[in-house]
């Protein structure tokens, strides 16, 4: 605006000073308005900050399974739509071997990467209110269609895995590409899944899982429908090897957990800047 003005100014000045153009003073000061103007009251109230990074943002935080998954073997177990299939609405998951349950980690890693990304400005929706023993679900197809009516800019579905004798790591499932169900993300998604990996390799200093082929802390798959029936970018990320002494340790503390929220926080950030 500024240039535009001096411009404008300077024509005035000039046209007046060549005697072609004589206007009032007021008029080219401006109108003068009334100092209790509505628009006046109200830039006194506006205050102004540094942008937050994630400010409009939406993002979905999926915390896998529900604590009460094992008291509803019917509910659980019934199929619905994964994708081109069907599948099981959910499973019990995981757990460590002195009983600590992958439901639990899942929720309290999402609700403390939500404090850290609302911190940032978004507005975080997650899968599901609570971690209860009289509660199920939700379903798969709930999980992964939830972000799509909003849209969400991202979603990531937070595991922790079980393998015997895996050794420790994490590592970072994307859907393949897959019409009609995944055309449309797998590519921003890969993008995501590197985000997270990085930000879970790089920053957090974890290791790649071992037993996951390629050993790259990346995995690609086909049979999630969490990741199938979602039309925003999405990963489903496993955050460690809940068979493993060294990833137990880190995930029954407090203080490894906020590392895992903070990496994942950190990597919405980065995949949305
Ligand atoms: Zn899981």
């Amino acid at each position: 605006m500024r240039p535009f003005r001096r411009t404008t100014l300077l024509a005035v000045a000039v046209l007046t000073a060549a005697g072609l153009l004589a206007l009032p003073s007021a008029a080219v000061a401006g109108p003068t308005r009334s100092p209790d103007a509505p628009t006046e009251a109200f830039a006194r109230q506006v205050t102004r900050g540094p942008a937050l990074p994630l400010a409009g943002r939406v993002i979905v935080l999926d915390p896998g399974h529900q604590l009460g998954n094992h008291n509803f073997p019917s509910e659980i177990n019934r199929l619905v739509p994964a994708g081109g299939f069907k599948k099981a609405c959910n499973t019990t998951g995981t757990a460590t071997d002195g009983g600590y349950p992958e439901s639990t980690l899942n929720w309290r890693v999402a609700k403390l990467a939500q404090r850290r990304l609302e911190k940032a400005g978004a507005q975080v929706l997650l899968t599901r209110a609570a971690d209860r023993q009289d509660l199920w679900g939700p379903c798969i197809n709930t999980r992964g269609r939830i972000g799509n009516k909003v849209p969400a800019d991202l979603k990531i579905s937070i595991h922790g895995d079980g393998n015997y004798g895996g050794g420790p790591g994490f590592h970072v499932i994307a859907p393949t590409d897959r019409k009609p169900w995944t055309h449309d993300i797998y590519a921003p998604s890969k993008a995501l899944a590197l985000a997270v990996r990085h930000s879970l390799h790089k920053g957090a200093g974890l290791p790649y899982a071992g037993y996951i082929a390629g050993g790259d802390g990346l995995d690609f798959r086909s049979d999630l429908g969490t990741l199938n029936l979602s039309n925003v970018p999405t990963v489903m990320v496993e955050l460690g090897n809940m068979k493993d002494s060294a990833d137990v340790d880190r995930m029954t503390s407090a203080r490894g957990r906020r590392a895992y929220a903070a990496a994942l926080a950190r990597a919405a950030v980065k995949y949305l800047s």
